[in-house]
């Protein structure tokens, strides 16, 4: 018996070994009313929130009800912010920063928090003086001190004249008082580019608590970056590793809290944004304190790629498998399940009337439900899964039947995990009857699986596929689609044995959001297999009677006199309809299928040393796909 799933994950369960660090995410990184965050930051497994001023004067319930709302959950209030413009004021705006100070700490004390983070002033009226600053704050500890109050004082990088922790620091040193500490924000460090040994220096105990933020590289203005682009450790470009190992190094063990600022993530699900959050504070503890977890996952191969299609459609598909080269070589034992092969490529056909991949069928219509990766041990690659708050997935076997190790991926579709070792590398032999026929075609694996989703979607499944898989990630790069533009980005491990590219687009009308339209959500829209020889592969496709993808005769002139190729290999490739580009590694062929049923299509490329996927020829691709719109990948047999 094979990876029976475990029971999820307990909060907590990965960063209890050893250290007490407890998660936390700030109100304001997520959307949606304060009892609907409330629910979605418990349900993610967090162990407490700050709570943000908005959300407060946005409720309709009194400051304590909102407390009690948090207690229910089994939350706590880690911290009530943001305190601004307060330290460094000349008469009256510095004694008036003390009222208003009062007014928070009377707020505070019904909510029950007892943190308040109190940011860097941003005023042009601020004086500066660290002793100045200090001397506020040691004044702001001793009316905090009456409350139970603690005060943590945080740089901002766009500060007046503290926007550098170490000066915030050398603040909150000064200051010398028990109520008053630092807050360290890895954004706004790691946004100055400042370095971050100089943390190792700090007393833990003197850490009121440390903030999390991530971003992509960006050259803009700080306020409108952290305000607009901020997300969550391992979805950015910052070395958020760095500073949480310098943080690590103090000792500190106290509170890790998310703050994120980002329009998209208060636009998307507060679920979805809840549990991408606890998972990136799983995976970066799993980096910084490797162990607890198995490790990233090795992947091999794709094994199989699954399709659930009605009876009516199992024919027509077989048919442009056929095509394609691939032989019906194996029908399942007990199930309405085939096994179509060439080369090193599996594909499934599932017709089965009951179960997952029917329901995904009626949703989806005609799709890719699972793909099967074969790993180096299945049953650790699904206690990651576990441990990153990821879904498992069952349903009954029958006698005999392998339970193979299966978790929800994308749109609801499946990733199951296969290995060599177990039965699981034997599940062709197991679970089907072999069928006398044999795959004629020139195609040898996949090379990649490009998946479509929103724009909303994407980091979380960057998110996703990194933190479970031992991928690397490609700049992202933007694709001009006939109606806007495609945000595209590939996974890949390092030996480029499996390759996904996700693609997005905030437009309606590109092929890609138009995908998601027809497909209620975000799926498989193409599979690339990879042929050595690609000349050959059009041949068959067209004598089976496949319709390609037909490329204007403009392409090819400009390909001409843009790379200087061979007029031979030119004419060969407008005969055939290949696309070309190629890059310091080498060449790179690509021909396309229709679509099938408007759903999905395939490509097959060539690559000799290759390491892109195409982008170049993306626009010109997306164009003949376009006008083809409403056209057939049918064989015309
Ligand atoms: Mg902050
Ligand atoms: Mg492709």
């Amino acid at each position: 018996m094979i990876g029976r799933v475990p029971p999820r994950a307990a909060p907590g369960q990965f960063r209890a070994k050893g250290e007490a660090m407890k998660f936390s995410i700030a109100t304001v990184s997520l959307g949606g009313s304060l009892a609907e965050k409330l629910a979605a930051i418990a349900a993610a497994g967090f162990d407490g929130v700050e709570i943000f001023e908005a959300d407060v004067l946005a409720h309709e319930g009194s400051p304590a009800e909102i407390g009690r709302m948090v207690r229910d959950q089994g939350l706590e209030i880690i911290a009530f912010q943001p305190f601004r413009d307060f330290e460094g004021m000349p008469e009256p705006q510095r004694s008036r920063g003390f009222e208003r100070a009062r007014r928070k700490f009377d707020l505070m004390a019904e909510l029950g928090a007892e943190r308040i983070l109190v940011c860097s002033n941003v005023s042009p009226l601020a004086l500066g003086g660290i002793d100045r600053a200090a001397a506020d704050l040691r004044e702001l500890g001793d009316i905090a001190d009456a409350y139970g109050i603690e005060v943590g004082f945080e740089a901002l990088a766009w500060g007046r004249h503290v926007w550098d922790y170490r000066d915030a620091w050398e603040i909150v040193r000064r200051a010398d008082h028990a109520r008053v500490g630092l807050i360290l924000d890895s954004w706004h460090a790691l946004a100055r580019k400042l370095p971050v040994d100089p943390i190792r220096a700090i007393p833990a105990d003197r850490l009121t608590f440390v903030q999390l933020a991530d971003a992509p590289r960006m050259e803009m203005d700080l306020l409108q970056w952290s305000r607009h682009f901020r997300n969550f450790p391992g979805q950015g470009d910052m070395p958020v590793d760095s500073f949480m190992a310098a943080v690590k190094a103090t000792g500190y063990d106290g509170w890790l809290s998310h703050e994120i600022f980002n329009d998209r993530f208060r636009m998307a699900s507060p679920r979805r944004i809840a549990e991408d959050g606890e998972r990136s504070l799983i995976w970066l503890g799993d980096r910084l304190e490797p162990g607890r977890l198995p490790p990233r996952v090795r992947p091999e191969a794709v094994e199989w790629v699954e399709f659930a299609v009605s009876e009516d459609e199992a024919a027509p598909l077989g048919h442009l498998f056929a095509a394609l080269g691939f032989a019906r070589v194996g029908q399942h034992r007990s199930k309405a399940v085939e096994r179509w092969a060439q080369g090193a490529i599996n594909l499934v056909i599932n017709t089965e009337p009951e179960g997952l991949a029917h329901s995904h069928q009626i949703v989806h219509g005609p799709s890719v439900v699972a793909t099967g990766i074969r790993v180096g041990n299945a049953a650790a690659a699904l206690e990651r899964a576990e441990g990153l708050r990821m879904a498992g997935f069952h349903q009954p076997v029958g006698p005999g039947e392998l339970e193979i190790p299966a978790i929800r991926g994308l749109g609801g579709s499946l990733v199951y995990f296969t290995d060599r070792d177990s039965p699981l590398g034997r599940v062709w032999e197991i679970e089907f009857d072999p069928v006398a026929s044999v795959p004629t075609g020139p195609l040898a694996r996949i090379d990649h699986l490009a998946q479509s989703m929103s724009l909303d979607e994407m980091l979380s499944w960057r998110l996703w596929y990194l933190s479970l898989f031992d991928f690397e990630t490609t700049p992202q790069v933007d694709v001009i689609d006939p109606a806007g533009i495609v945000e595209s980005m590939a996974l890949q491990d390092a030996d480029r044995a499996v390759r996904i590219c996700l693609n997005a687009s905030a437009s309606e009308r590109t092929l890609s959001s138009r995908f998601l339209d027809e497909f209620f959500g975000a799926g498989v829209q193409h599979i690339a297999f990879a042929t050595d020889d690609i000349f050959a592969a059009a041949t068959y496709c067209r004598e089976a009677g496949l319709p390609l993808l037909p490329i204007p005769d403009n392409y090819y002139d400009d390909l001409e006199a843009r790379l200087a190729l061979e007029p031979d290999l030119v004419d060969q490739l407008r005969a055939h309809g290949i696309l070309y580009d190629e890059d310091e590694g080498g060449r790179f062929f690509q021909l396309y299928t229709g679509t099938f049923q408007d759903r999905f299509f395939f490509e097959i490329v060539q690559r000799d040393g290759y390491t892109g996927f195409g982008a170049a020829n993306a626009p010109i691709r997306l164009a003949a796909q376009a006008r083809l719109a409403r056209g057939s990948a049918m064989p015309r047999t």
